[in-house]
This record gives structure tokens, sequence and C-alpha cells, in this order.
């Protein structure tokens, strides 16, 4: 047996109440599964926390995290602290800190769940976005500001090393489900110097994959392809901005954020991963009691595969499934009239009933 540590960040706005329904699904399976269980430490590094201390967490706050055996976080954002406080000071950080650079993105169209589009097939199909370096660096600069001539430079950080790990970690698991084609979001045709490096070190990575065929899409024509036709894709790799955008694309096509899950891996398992929904704080439905947990609870079962535990993974997810095929406790976001903590009930009903 053994006893995972877990770390819980709760986070603003609705986080904490969507961590909570997470929480409590682990919990069922723990009472009923002796060769699974947990301890959780629970860290307020929120934005109350900024509020009163000018930083999001404590100085020695990454090595506190370092010794879990995996992170959950709910969501960070507060109208009264700059939005990207909290991105730069506590969720980058720990993605950076505990090279979790692997942002996995499961886009997946669970039974019962409309999606806006008309789809014949199944939309199953997952993002694996750089989670470390790309678009989203803090390098660059303002010069003559309030000038005419004022100007800013963002600079894209693209590294042989980490456009590599991140493909190989995409070909490996295209490769153990036996799915041969991988795309490859890229615009290379105009962003020459980082998407020409990002694909060339792309192509290299495929060719030790004699199965998988690499097919590189440029961004907007991706975009276009995913509404057209979301059920003919498995596994798309994309740079930290393409990967954000098409996962929240991605989200929309299967019933939004409150079912979108996700993980920030360290493959390697040296440092923690985290796990976290894509949504946000919320704050238009903070305190309500109306906010979908299941992103939360799925990122859970996401959890637990990365722990090994495939099979609690599976538990949860099919749980997650009967409940929205019954269709009676469902949060408004999916057109029910159910409270938060009433679907994260009917949720682990549903687990005791299926272990
Ligand atoms: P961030 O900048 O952190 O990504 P955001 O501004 O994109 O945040 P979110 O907090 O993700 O905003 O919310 C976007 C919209 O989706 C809001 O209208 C919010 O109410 C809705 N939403 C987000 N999460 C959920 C959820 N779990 N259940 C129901 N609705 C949600
Ligand atoms: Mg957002």
């Amino acid at each position: 047996m053994k006893n995972y540590n877990i770390a819980v960040l709760p986070g603003d706005g609705i986080g904490p109440d969507v961590v909570k329904e997470g929480l409590k699904v682990l919990q069922a399976l723990a009472d009923a599964d002796a060769s699974f269980q947990f301890d959780s430490t629970t860290f307020e590094w929120n934005s109350d926390f900024y509020l009163k201390h000018k930083r999001m967490m404590p100085e020695e706050g990454l090595d506190t995290l370092k010794n879990y055996d995996a992170i959950l976080f709910g969501a960070v954002g507060d109208p009264r602290v700059p939005e990207h406080i909290p991105i730069w000071e506590l969720i980058m950080p720990i993605r950076k800190y505990f090279k979790q650079y692997v942002n996995l993105r499961p886009i997946k169209k669970l039974p019962g769940v409309n999606s806006p589009l008309k789809v014949d097939g199944n939309i199953d199909f997952y993002v694996f976005r750089e989670n470390a370096e790309g678009e989203y660096s803090n390098s660059g600069g303002r010069l003559y500001q309030q000038t005419n001539e004022e100007l800013a430079i963002q600079n894209t950080v693209i590294t042989r090393q980490g456009v590599e790990r991140l493909s190989r970690y995409a070909f490996d698991y295209a490769e153990k489900h036996n799915i041969g084609e991988v795309v490859n979001a890229t615009k290379s045709n105009a962003i020459i110097h980082s998407m020409g490096l990002w694909d060339e070190v792309v192509k290299e990575t495929a060719s030790e994959y004699e199965e998988i065929k690499v097919v590189d899409v440029y961004i907007d024509a991706l975009a276009a392809h995913l509404v057209q036709r979301p059920e003919s894709f498995d596994v798309i790799v994309a740079s930290n901005l393409f990967g954000d955008i098409l996962s929240d694309l991605g989200a929309a096509l299967v019933g939004g954020l409150g079912l979108s899950p996700s993980g920030n891996l360290n493959p390697e398992r040296e440092f923690p991963s985290m796990f976290e929904p894509v949504h946000g704080s919320a704050p238009d439905i903070s305190g309500k009691n109306i906010a979908n947990p299941i992103a939360q609870i799925w990122s859970g079962a996401l959890m637990l595969e990365h722990l090994g535990r495939e099979d609690l993974a599976g538990i949860v997810m099919r749980s997650i499934e009967d409940v929205i095929e019954a269709g009676s406790v469902l949060t408004p976001d999916l057109g029910g009239t159910a409270h938060t903590d009433e679907v994260g009930d009917a949720i682990v009903q549903a687990v005791h009933k299926r272990m």
C-alpha cells in the first residue's frame, strides 16, 4: 500500500468549492480501497494571501511543495489583484521549478454532453502543450513610452531541448495507444525563427518513431479543422500559446470549461506534477455554489493515472459518465439546476456503486 502525500492549493473564487468536491471523490476511493490511501495538506496561497503579504506564496513555498507526490490545484484570480500576478508568481514558478514541461489537455466528449457542433464520430483527442517556455516568456520590454514611437518587444523562447522532450512525450503516448498520426500545430511560414526550430525538432524526434507520421498544420487552418472535423484528431503537439488557444477551443467543443481538466506533468517524476481544471476562478459565479466540479474531479483522475492508479482513474471517469448520462444532477452550465456539492455527492455515490 502506498500512502500518497498530496498538496492542495484551492486558490480563489470557485477554486475552493470545486477542490472540495475533488477531494471528496478521492476520499471515496480511499474509503473503498485500502490499497489507495492519501494525506492532503492544504495551502491557502491565493489572492487574500497576496493582499496580506505582497506575494502569492511564502519564500520557501516551492521547497515546501517539492516533497509531495502531486499537487491538486483549483484556480487563482481575483478582481482586486492584477491579473498577471497569480500567473507569474504562483502558477508559472510551480510549472517551471518542477519542470512540468508537458501540459496535458484531454478533449473528450462524454456521452450525454451536447457539443455545439453536429458531429458524427467521437470527439476524443489530446493536446500536448509545451508548458515551460515559448511565447509566455518574460523576455522583452517597452520603449519610448507615451510617444508616437512607442514599441513593445515580446520574445518567444524555443529551445531544442524543450521541443524535443515535449514531442517525445506526445509520440510515446501515441505509440502506446497505437495512434499513427500526430498533428503538429505550427506557423513556421510566418514565424520563421522560433517555429522553424520547433518544426525541425518535432520532425527529428518523430524520425525515431517508425510507426508515427507527423502532419504539420498551420495554426489558423487547424482552428478551422477542429471546428469542421474534430472527430478526426487524436494527438496534437503545440507550443505554449497555440496549445492554450486550442485547448479552450477544444473545451468549447465538448461541453465547456466545466468539463475540461489538465495536468502539468513532470514526466521524469523528479518533481511533483500538478493537476488543475482549465478554467479560472470564475468571479462571475463564485460564492453561488453553481460551479461545475467535474473539470476538477476529472483532473483528480489524471492525477491518479499519473500516480499509476489507472484502475481508480477509470472508476472516476465512469462515475462522472454515470452522473452525466443520468442527467438529473447537473450544474447550470450543463443545463441543470444542481449545486456544486450535489454533483460531487452524486459522483461519490456512483463511485461507491462501482467499487
Ligand atoms: P482565466 O484568466 O483564469 O483563464 P477567465 O477569465 O478565462 O479566467 P474563467 O474563470 O475560466 O475565466 O471563466 C470563464 C467563463 O466560464 C465564466 O463565465 C465562468 O463563469 C465560466 N466557468 C468557468 N469555470 C466554470 C465551472 N467550473 N462551472 C461553470 N462555469 C464555469
Ligand atoms: Mg481563460
